[in-house]
């Protein structure tokens, strides 16, 4: 019996009501597949995008702590566990109060294809808390992780589910995390990646996002004839995946003018150069500070108080040649892409996880603008994870220069690969289908050939 596209996400919408984010994921993707359905009856047949909707398993548990205060304290903790047929479960934990079970279901979802685009053995997961790190003292941190950890490692280990960092869980939450793993289980094994190079940790794990997003954008760019050289760039956020992506900008000779976080965005028409970009890693990683003090260190930029940014995001009103938006989903509201759009805006590409809204990304490939889809620009960070898995299965860690010249090579093989299933299935230059239709494929047969589980 054809059961179309539409009724089965129709079905997905009422199984999984209040889900925005999760039917916002699937829909983008499904919306590609639509196009290689007649190619491969076998789908519909072996109802795979019945099955891949549903999650393999969803942990949730109780995550209690005591804070400074001597005050008990209850979060909610999340491990989705999407997919497995193309190898063991692989995917961050994101720590921020706006995490919801929707939100964990929508970064699974979307992690499964990304992580098969890397061409590794990687299924896909993802997890986290309601925690918020932010204003908690180190000891809070360290209490909380251990209570995480303390139900999360029944559910992982290195060949069942290798979790890493997302927003709000960087190398100090990770280091928590793994210490309370290894006792537990009284095994150091690679259990969880993004560790520090002094035990176990692989080099450029923590650059691998952003230079992946720039490597990516750096080939689409190289397609078109183009380069960064003098080009005026947007950058949204000022975590992990923001500062790499402005380091590696910056050493290919693009200017940066604006960062943000989750109060506002500051614009530097000067450029956010090195010595900038050190002031702020220095603020964001260690003080743990707002992006506000940039301002009081460089009284010529601009700051903008701006809480909301599902709303609409004035970041996106400043003129630029190419937008990166690394901060969170849903980002580029539909006046945010209008502006970038009015503006003149050529290039798009994806730091973030969906963080350009449905309206945002139809308008960009309406009007041309080359649009970088997040699961195939950001899969850096998840490739060099799965190297890290590699080193640590073989206790020989690799260089610094080897492991850079593997995201290089992982980057533009996506890259070529989104290209190229975009002209077989889609049309060409559609970065989008390319990349959810090379993602889905792989994945779709591993589920066939392995049975009904
Ligand atoms: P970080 O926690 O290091 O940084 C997140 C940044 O985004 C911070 O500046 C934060 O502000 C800002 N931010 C977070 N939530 C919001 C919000 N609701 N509104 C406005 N600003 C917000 O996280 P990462 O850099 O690791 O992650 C950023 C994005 O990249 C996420 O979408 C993540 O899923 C994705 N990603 C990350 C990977 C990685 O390797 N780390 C890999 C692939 C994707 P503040 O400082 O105020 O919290």
């Amino acid at each position: 019996m054809f059961v179309s596209i539409e009724a089965i996400l129709e079905e997905t919408r009422r199984k999984n009501p209040k889900q925005p984010e999760f039917i916002q994921a699937v829909t983008e993707v499904f919306r590609s597949i639509e196009k290689v359905m007649d190619s491969f009856p076998d789908f519909i047949y072996h109802k795979i995008l019945e099955r891949m909707v549903e999650p393999e398993r969803v942990i949730m548990f109780r995550v209690p702590w005591v804070d400074d205060n001597e005050q008990l304290q209850i979060n909610r903790g999340f491990r989705v566990e999407m997919n497995s047929a193309i190898g063991p479960y692989k995917g961050g934990l994101r720590f921020h109060p706006s995490v919801n079970l929707s939100i964990m279901k929508f970064l699974g979802f979307e992690q499964t294809f990304k992580n098969s685009l890397t061409s590794l053995s990687l299924g896909g997961a993802k997890g986290g808390s309601d925690f918020d790190p932010k204003g908690k003292s180190d000891l809070e941190v360290m209490r909380f992780c251990q209570s995480f950890m303390s139900e999360l490692y029944r559910h992982i280990g290195e060949n069942t589910d290798v979790p890493a960092g997302d927003i709000g869980v960087g190398g100090r939450e990770i280091g928590y995390l793994f210490g309370q793993y290894k006792r537990l289980r009284n095994q150091f094994s690679g259990a969880m990646t993004g560790k520090g190079t002094n035990w176990g940790g692989s080099f450029l794990r923590p650059e691998a996002t952003g230079y992946g997003v720039v490597y990516y954008a750096a080939r689409i760019l190289e397609n078109k004839g183009e380069t960064f050289d003098g080009k005026t760039c947007l950058v949204s956020g000022s975590g992990n995946v923001a500062q790499y992506t402005v380091e590696k900008l910056n050493e290919l000779g693009a200017r940066v003018v604006t960062l943000s976080d989750s109060s506002g965005y500051i614009f530097d028409p000067e450029g956010i150069d090195a010595e900038k970009l050190k002031f702020v890693m220095e603020l964001k990683n260690f003080r743990r500070g707002r992006i506000g003090e940039y301002k009081e260190k460089y009284p010529h930029a601009e700051y903008h108080h701006n809480p909301d940014v599902t709303n609409f995001n004035p970041l996106w009103n400043h003129k630029a040649d190419y937008a990166f938006p690394c901060a969170t989903e849903n980002e580029i509201n539909p006046k945010d892409a209008k502006n970038l759009v009015d503006n003149g805006i050529k290039m798009v590409v994806e730091g973030a996880n969906m963080p350009t809204c449905e309206e945002g990304v139809d308008l960009f490939q309406e009007k041309g603008v080359l649009f970088g889809p997040a699961k195939a620009a950001n899969a850096g960070g998840v490739a060099v994870s799965g190297l890290e898995m590699a080193q640590n299965g073989s206790r020989i860690p690799w260089s610094r220069e080897k492991v850079d010249k593997e995201l290089l090579k992982i980057m533009t093989r996506i890259h070529d690969m989104s290209l190229e299933y975009a002209e077989r299935y889609s049309e060409p230059g559609n970065y989008l289908d390319g990349a959810n239709i090379a993602g889905f494929l792989k994945v779709a047969q591993s589920m066939i050939d392995q049975g009904y589980v």
